[in-house]
């Protein structure tokens, strides 16, 4: 990780294209090689060059966890086969008994991999609304280990303020965890901020072409780092070396890719704003946005993601999600081409009944790169199939 340290002084693109990405030594290679030999020789026994066995540390896999770690301030990156699998490493840093606080809008995933699967094995958790940090701070239980909170949230796009939630929770010994996937670390750095772990769905915008699942987590506390890399080891869930190729290579053009998604969100969100079919806008640049204050104050800008509710309800909502030509209708988000979703039915299914239910007459849109006004010319035409 020294490396890091010494190009600390690059700007964010510098890093996204050099950090841990030297030319390689063997060959004078410029593009990180894919290295997918499981195992790797010793001189004697115990004596090599830094690798073992390919689950315990890779060199593609080294050079995506050293770029999105500079990327993302921090000394430590660890790469892994998902967000969940990220997720789920971080969690294990818990004892049974300890409470986790999650801001009461987050991805379903995260969801379900708290209250299904850790929840059983003795973890608590309790849903708060980090708006109202005097109240969450009034009524904190003793038992909590770590905040938990996404900003911009998924698929509402409230932010919070990420400074003031890192206080409140360190002055009662709790971790705090930013999910920094809708923002990324060109919009938003959590750790300059006080966080203490940054977890990513490298999915999303970090691989940014919808081609590779990927995980991420960036932290600055060596021990901390240390506990996480010992279970990424230990439990396993690593990325190939190629899924880890890819990462690398999306993140390559990261800032020039958000500058164009948070372009065109804006055209969108022009388009929304006073439509006749259109409820509400959602998006942080918005000044009546829950969070507006938080996102200007700790973010470059707001994102290419833009959620919006319909006045005709629900039926409106599928209707439109179904009528558009460009944005494809699927899950996920973050890459070049837009898609358009009813999250109430996909992507938050999973939350149905719970305090992070998501209303039904809901659309969530991630807004890619292509022309602008095709983008906004499709969205007008599917409006036009609401009453
Ligand atoms: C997609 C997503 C995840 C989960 O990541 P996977 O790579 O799908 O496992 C976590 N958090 C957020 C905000 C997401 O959008």
């Amino acid at each position: 990780m020294g490396e890091i340290e010494e190009q600390a002084g690059w700007g964010f693109e510098t890093l996204a294209i050099h950090a841990g990405q030297p030319a390689d030594p063997s060959t004078g290679a410029v593009v990180t090689p894919i290295s997918l030999s499981t195992t790797f020789a010793q001189s004697e026994v115990g004596v090599h060059q830094g690798y073992e066995y390919s689950r315990s540390g890779n060199p593609t896999r080294t050079a995506v966890e050293q770029q999105v770690a500079a990327l993302e301030h921090a000394k430590h990156g660890l790469a892994f086969a998902s967000g969940l699998a990220a997720e789920d490493n971080i969690l294990r840093l818990l004892q049974p008994g300890q409470r986790i606080l999650l801001g009461n809008d987050a991805y379903g995933g995260t969801f379900r991999l708290i209250s299904k699967v850790w929840t059983p094995l003795g973890l608590d958790w309790t849903a708060v609304d980090l708006s109202d940090l005097d109240a969450v701070a009034a009524s904190w239980p003793d038992d909590v280990g770590m905040v938990w909170l996404e900003t911009p949230t998924n698929p509402l796009l409230t932010c919070f303020d990420i400074e003031a939630i890192a206080e409140m929770a360190h002055e009662r010994d709790a971790l705090v965890v930013v999910d920094n996937t809708f923002a990324t670390p060109y919009l938003q750095q959590p750790i300059t901020l006080g966080a203490d772990i940054v977890v990513h769905s490298a999915t999303k915008y970090l691989g940014g072409h919808s081609d590779v699942v990927g995980g991420f987590v960036a932290v600055d506390d060596d021990e901390l780092a240390e506990r996480i890399r010992f279970t990424q080891n230990a439990a396993g869930a690593v990325p190939s070396p190629f899924d880890c190729y890819l990462v690398l290579r999306g993140v390559k053009t990261l800032g020039v890719r958000m500058d164009r998604h948070c372009e065109n969100a804006r055209a969108i969100v022009d388009l929304l704003s006073g439509h006749r079919a259109v409820e509400r806008v959602l998006y942080p640049q918005l000044p009546d946005h829950p969070g507006h204050e938080a996102a200007a104050k700790q973010m470059r800008d707001y994102g290419g993601m833009v959620s919006f509710t319909l006045k005709a309800g629900e039926a409106a909502a599928r209707r439109v999600a179904a009528s558009t030509e460009l944005f494809t209708l699927a899950e996920s988000l973050g890459a070049v081409e837009s898609l358009i979703e009813h999250p109430g039915a996909m992507t938050h299914a999973s939350a149905a009944g719970s305090p992070l239910e998501v209303p039904d007459n809901l659309v969530r849109l991630s807004v890619g790169i292509e022309h602008a006004a095709d983008l906004v010319a499709d969205l007008e035409q599917a409006l036009d199939t609401a009453p």
